[in-house]
């Protein structure tokens, strides 16, 4: 441990440089910093920085994570009300031709804002139109 009256505790406190990390760089306990810190009359950073930033981007992702799943949903939702609009309705299912509760089912994939990319399947030729493995499907019945 060098000289701690030599140090320039400004300037760290200058760079917003937390009490941990500090004390980390000069190879000292977190005490004899703040110690240093209340006698030169500085402000000193709670925890390390690291700690800091990674409280605020656990809680970035659970934001991130949740407006994206919240953001398809209502994409779907936003969607299906869309389709249920403007895509004239039928009762018979465009591929088994039988008469059931009809889903809006997407043709591309891409959920286009067309209603030509929709058409009314029956649950059971939706789920084989979606996703003939895994019985999938995305939009709900209308
Ligand atoms: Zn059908």
């Amino acid at each position: 441990m060098g000289n701690l009256n030599k140090i320039n505790w400004k300037k760290y406190a200058k760079d917003r440089r937390t009490i941990v990390e500090i004390a980390k760089e000069l190879h000292c306990n977190e005490r004899t910093i703040k110690r240093y810190f209340k006698k030169e009359g500085l402000k000193k950073l709670q925890g390390s920085r690291s700690e800091i930033s990674k409280r605020k981007q656990s809680k970035a992702n659970i934001e991130e994570k949740n407006p994206a799943w919240k953001g398809n949903k209502a994409k779907y939702q936003a969607i299906h009300a869309w389709v249920r609009r403007y895509k004239p309705k039928v009762h018979l299912c465009e591929s088994c031709g039988k008469k059931k509760i009809l889903d809006a089912t997407n043709i591309s994939g891409e959920y286009k804002r067309d209603i030509n990319d929709y058409k009314w399947l029956c649950r059971k030729c939706h789920i084989q139109f979606d996703n003939p493995k895994k019985g999938q499907t995305t939009l709900g019945a209308f």
